[in-house]
């Protein structure tokens, strides 16, 4: 009787151990080792199909993002995001929608290809996954205007081709995987201040609602990239005055406005750091070209994701925070 008691509370206490443990693993889950056996993965496939790496990275990060995004997709199993559904890899018309097997996929139309030559399409293989569709790319070419076609028929969506592109040519600049850390926004000893506004009512331009947080600051003090990734937009709008849009690896947009002016020689389709000076701070906008002081100097920020069918802005102001804080740490070592 003593016994089973024991039993029974060690096997719940062992039930809820297992029950919790898948969730403390999800979250370290961009380690080092996973950066360097995708790195693997992507210039094997590279060598098999000779569709440059950066762009299966591209599109598999592209992806990742959206998994996050939609949350309508399963988990990422693997190392590889790229998604197929049981009917695309094995085939509509294949009666065994489980099908591992290359041949009888192909007469069924299905695209599952065997990448790691075991004989098996498995649809849930990373080196299979990637295989399958480095195939699809290869057969547009290797330009670059080759790809932004076969992106497209893969898409259908001009501007998944474009943040595709951009991944693509961050991945190609810094030649690695690891560059999703994140920096504040101004150095810490500039004298700024914020508070969560996200949501409030703007004060100008209409009903819609205050999509970011504004740093007040003074004139002149330096904007920083929050993140690593392309200049996807740069140049005059009459609500955010000198702006400069980046887009980052997470498929998020950063829109930094007002400033006085942007870092000298930065331009459209520029790859960045975290980090890195692209403005600085001031108050222009609500008006015309050139227009400024209607209020006082600071850095509006804003932060929208893109989820492959639309994007959506969200409050920065608690990633602000988590920023400055690891920029204190950082500080002190
Ligand atoms: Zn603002």
């Amino acid at each position: 009787m003593h016994r089973n008691r024991l039993f029974f509370i060690v096997l719940t206490i062992l039930l809820c151990v297992q029950w919790l443990l898948p969730q403390t693993g999800h979250a370290a889950e961009q380690t080092d080792t996973t950066y360097e056996d995708r790195f693997t993965l992507y210039k094997t496939t590279e060598t098999l199909t000779n569709v440059p790496w950066y762009y299966l990275a591209a599109v598999d990060t592209y992806e990742r993002g959206l998994r996050k995004a939609l949350r309508d997709r399963d988990e990422e199993q693997g190392l590889i995001s790229i998604f197929y559904s049981p009917s695309q890899w094995a085939g509509p018309l294949n009666p065994d929608l489980g099908d591992t097997n290359p041949l009888s996929i192909s007469v069924f139309g299905g695209v599952g290809m065997d990448g790691d030559g075991d004989g098996i399409a498995d649809r849930f293989n990373d080196a299979d996954i990637l295989y399958t569709f480095a195939h699809f790319l290869e057969k547009y070419g290797f330009k670059q205007e080759d790809m932004r076609i076969a992106l497209w028929e893969y898409y259908k969506r001009e501007q998944s081709v474009n943040i595709v592109q951009s991944h693509a040519k961050t991945y190609k600049t810094f030649g690695h995987l690891d560059l999703h850390k994140h920096s504040f926004v101004m150095p810490l000893h500039a004298n700024y201040s914020y508070r969560s506004t996200w949501g409030a009512k703007r004060g100008w331009g209409g009903r819609r609602i205050h999509e970011g947080t504004d740093l007040f600051a003074g004139y002149g003090v330096p904007i920083q990239s929050a993140s690593y990734g392309t200049v996807e937009l740069i140049g005059w709008n009459n609500y955010g005055g000198w702006r400069v849009g980046i887009r980052d690896l997470d498929n998020n947009y950063h829109y930094y406005a007002h400033l006085s002016g942007f870092e000298k020689g930065l331009k459209k389709g520029d790859v960045v750091k975290a980090g890195q000076v692209v403005g600085y701070c001031g108050s222009s906008g609500y008006g015309k070209p050139g227009t400024q002081g209607k209020f006082p100097p600071h850095l509006h920020y804003g932060m929208y994701r893109d989820n492959g069918v639309t994007e959506w802005s969200f409050d920065p102001y608690p990633l602000l925070k988590s920023w400055e804080r690891q920029a204190y740490k950082d500080r002190k070592k």
